[in-house]
């Protein structure tokens, strides 16, 4: 682009070679907007033709310029999760940013839990975490905004917490935030005044403001991309059989001690010391999971990553894939080994096993679920 030019919509610079970062508007698009005088990124245009959200990601510095921002408004604050990623859902210093503004903490893609997992354990687990992290909900729920379940009864109790305050809605990239949103926008249809142009000042951060009943708003805030996730690491085809799509089927092991599965490539789970047991693993349906000998595993990973251990599965995937690292752990109670943004295998108590992914992403033991 020769100059500068900037979305009607919302303020954001336009470019074209980014799809995920703000302003990003098709060449096509572009044209056709130059033409009519009417220029609006792509995310605008289908907010205002579709009722659509696109979910759009910032640098670390851009938005925690954003964030800071939110600590001089007198809000509640709405942090989206993926439960099946907490840590990858972390906003690095998000408890610094909000100041004296409450946080509900929402729990996403509920709909991929089975239904044997206990939902009040897994609400005080993600208190916990988010207690660790230096955050204190006001509350937690889980939804899945995926198929609209409890979405009501999270608006609900948006509207107990915010006490007639404005609301932000704030979450990384991928655990589902403008697929959350674009419910809430269903549900709120008849409001055609959607989109506003308001923008924080000194920044070309755009915002969304959605109408609530009194004269305040429900503010769409872009995602923060957060490097440690898994998501990171795999191209969009390979990211779909890594991480549950669906709702998850459990699928038991039987492993000596001594014996390892791998999961597809991308991780791999050791038994190293115990009685014969049967491990439940909660898993993407289609992801292979492959069983081996212990002392085999180095060599079939070196020999196999990429061919019968896939995904990764491109070639420039398999070749930046980065290292897994091995975490071991021994268990006094009944657990979950949890591998961040792909799922967990239930521990009984008194074995010692070894989890391992990509650097970067955790694996925890926590009380299991069940
Ligand atoms: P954002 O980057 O946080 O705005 O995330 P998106 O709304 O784009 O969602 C990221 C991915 O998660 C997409 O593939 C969605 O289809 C999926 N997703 C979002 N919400 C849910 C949910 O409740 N359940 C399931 N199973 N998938 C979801």
């Amino acid at each position: 682009l020769e100059e500068d030019l900037y979305c009607i919509g919302c303020g954001a610079k336009i470019q074209t070679t980014d799809p995920v970062k703000p302003g990003y508007t098709p060449m096509s698009a572009l044209k056709k907007g130059l033409e009519t005088n009417e220029l609006y990124c792509q995310r605008c245009f289908r907010l205002r033709h579709y009722n659509e959200i696109v979910p759009v990601g910032l640098t670390d510095d851009d938005f925690l310029r954003l964030l800071s921002q939110i600590r001089d408004a007198d809000a509640l604050i709405v942090y989206v999760m993926d439960i099946f990623d907490f840590n990858g859902s972390l906003i690095p210093g998000l408890h610094r940013f909000v100041g004296n503004n409450p946080i509900l903490l929402v729990g996403n893609k509920e709909d991929i839990l089975p239904s044997s997992i206990r939902r009040s354990k897994l609400k005080d687990w993600l208190r916990q975490r988010a207690n660790e992290a230096g955050i204190k909900p006001v509350d937690v729920a889980l939804v899945s905004a995926k198929t609209n379940q409890s979405v009501d009864s999270l608006l609900k109790q948006i509207d107990k917490y915010r006490k007639g305050r404005d609301v932000y809605i704030v979450g990384v990239t991928n655990v589902g935030k403008s697929t959350l949103i674009n419910q809430i926008i269903r549900q709120n249809t008849g409001r055609k005044d959607l989109i506003t142009t308001s923008r924080f000042p000194g920044t070309t951060l755009d915002r969304i403001e959605i109408p609530l009943d009194d004269d305040h708003v429900l503010v769409d805030t872009p995602g923060i991309i957060h490097a440690e996730q898994m998501a990171h690491y795999l191209n969009g085809n390979d990211l779909k059989i890594v991480s549950p799509q669906k709702q998850i089927k459990p699928k038991v092991y039987q492993l000596n001690e001594a014996q390892t599965l791998f999961f597809g490539g991308v991780a791999r789970f050791d038994y190293l010391s115990g009685e014969k047991h049967g491990f439940t693993v909660y898993v993407e349906n289609n992801l292979y999971v492959h069983r081996t000998k212990l002392e085999n595993a180095e060599h079939l990973y070196e020999t196999q990553l990429g061919q019968l251990l896939t995904p990764p599965s491109s070639e420039a995937d398999i070749a930046d894939f980065p290292p897994l690292v091995r975490h071991e752990f021994k268990t006094t109670r009944k657990s979950d080994l949890v591998i961040e943004g792909l799922g967990w295998i239930t521990l009984p108590a008194d074995v010692t096993v070894a989890g391992w992914a990509p650097k970067g992403v955790d694996v925890i033991l926590r009380n299991s679920m069940i």
